[in-house]
């Protein structure tokens, strides 16, 4: 079981949307702060452990700024991730890109910065060499194919476009260590959102011996493994959170057994992990427009699934409380909508809550990660602001709300001056 609590009660939520109005994130510093140092506990026997934080789940520069402070690195998927990184003050190999069906001038740009970068399939072997050149260090993406199974969020490994096959690896290895490469990391991202701890003790395995077979077969030693991200968080109140210790522990043995015995150590391991990291210290604030009886009964909100798609995108569950109703009996059962012409725009189908009425503030758990940052425009739909409950109670902005101007800004209009 995990406690689905807001940090804020009722009359606190109503102060900060007087201030600011709905809908909005809200993140939790102090909990996101709390939960960096315990993760980075749980793995302390690993030397120079990092977790690289992966900016597509929460890309705000107060937040990044926040794990910056945790010690934390970055894990960029595009140009404008690694332009944030470098904004926000991220630097070298503390950044590690893994993108795919890469463009040239992110490699160059990845170089420049010092990151670590993970090559995602054997041609950007040359793409990288004509951009930015032959880096001292290289990692590549590895795909266990039918060695694994993924998981619903993330499909079958074999099905997936990203990383290396068993048979690609080690010459995509010996090419490299041709080529002058000094330093060698190996990287794999199998699962998302996946709940079953043995499953990131079963990765450790694979990369370790992989990290063994590469080095019989093509001399190369693996300095960095690279556990990927995909750690999953309790989205139902039901769900058990992961077992970090248990993950650690078993990865200790494996590393033992495997790593050391075979002569690696020392390798460093890193994640990462975004979901795990931010995922439940945000909440989606808004409030109710309209409730309506059809053949179902409807709660409409102010906010929509351009501000949270994953329930629409894959039936995700997100749970839903309404403040200051906490402790009345949910014995009402709602769909709970947003306002988009499109009848996936649900956050909840068939969801027993307390009885609901206009005005009334509801809260979506579990946004901050993955929340926000997959948002878009369809129906003329604006991004909501973004606002972080501070350590000391206060409430700032951290990203205004979108406006109609921001929605224009990039159309041209009959008559209008053409900018490029
Ligand atoms: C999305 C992604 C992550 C983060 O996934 P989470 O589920 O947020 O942990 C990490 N690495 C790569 C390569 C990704 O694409």
């Amino acid at each position: 079981m995990t406690e689905k609590r807001i940090p804020l009660a009722k009359e606190q939520l109503e102060e900060i949307a007087r201030q600011y109005p709905t809908p909005f994130h809200l993140y939790d510093e102090k909990a996101i702060r709390e939960n960096g140092r315990a993760f980075y506990k749980t793995f302390s026997w690993i030397e120079g452990f990092k977790n690289h934080f992966a900016v597509k789940a929460c890309p705000n520069p107060a937040i990044l700024t926040i794990l910056l402070e945790e010690n934390m690195g970055v894990d960029c998927s595009s140009l404008t991730e690694l332009l944030l990184a470098d904004k926000v003050g991220f630097q070298g190999s503390d950044i590690v890109l893994t993108s795919n069906d890469t463009p040239p001038e992110e490699f160059a740009a990845a170089a420049r910065m010092g990151a670590v970068i993970n090559l995602d399939d054997l041609a950007h072997i040359e793409t990288l060499e004509k951009s930015a050149g032959i880096p001292e260090t290289i990692s590549f993406r590895y795909n266990p194919g039918d060695a694994r199974t993924g998981n619903v969020l993330i499909g079958l490994p074999q099905e997936a476009k990203y990383g290396l096959t068993r048979d690609q690896v080690v010459e995509a290895y010996q090419i490299m260590k041709e080529k002058g490469v000094k330093r060698f990391g190996l990287h794999t991202m199998v699962a998302s959102n996946e709940l079953e701890s043995s499953y990131f003790v079963e990765t450790a395995r694979m990369l370790f011996e992989l990290a063994v077979k590469i080095k019989r077969e093509s001399g190369v030693r693996i300095e960095l493994i690279n556990m990927g991200g995909g750690i999953g968080i309790p989205y139902k109140p039901e769900d058990e959170p992961v077992d970090l210790e248990y993950i650690s522990e078993g990865m200790k043995k494996l590393y033992n057994e495997i790593i050391v015995a075979e002569n690696l150590h020392p390798v460093r391991i890193v994640f990462e992990c975004g979901r795990l990291i931010t995922g439940p210290y945000g909440y989606l604030v808004s409030r109710v427009r309209q409730v309506a009886r059809k053949y179902k009964q409807y709660v409409g909100l102010d906010s929509c699934m351009a501000n949270l798609m994953r329930p629409g995108l894959y039936g995700a569950y997100h749970h839903i409380t309404v403040p200051g109703k906490e402790d009345l009996p949910r014995d009402q059962i709602y769909d709970v909508t947003g306002s988009l012409c499109e009848n996936n725009d649900k956050f909840a189908i068939d969801r027993e809550l307390p009885a609901i009425e206009a005005g009334d503030l509801v809260v979506i758990h579990d946004t901050g990660a993955h929340g926000y940052s997959m948002g878009f425009n369809y129906n003329g739909k604006l991004r909501s602001a973004e606002l972080l409950l501070s350590e000391d109670g206060s409430v700032q902005l951290i990203r205004r709300a979108e406006t109609i101007d921001d929605y224009f800004a990039t159309m041209r209009f009959p008559g209008s001056p053409v900018k490029v």
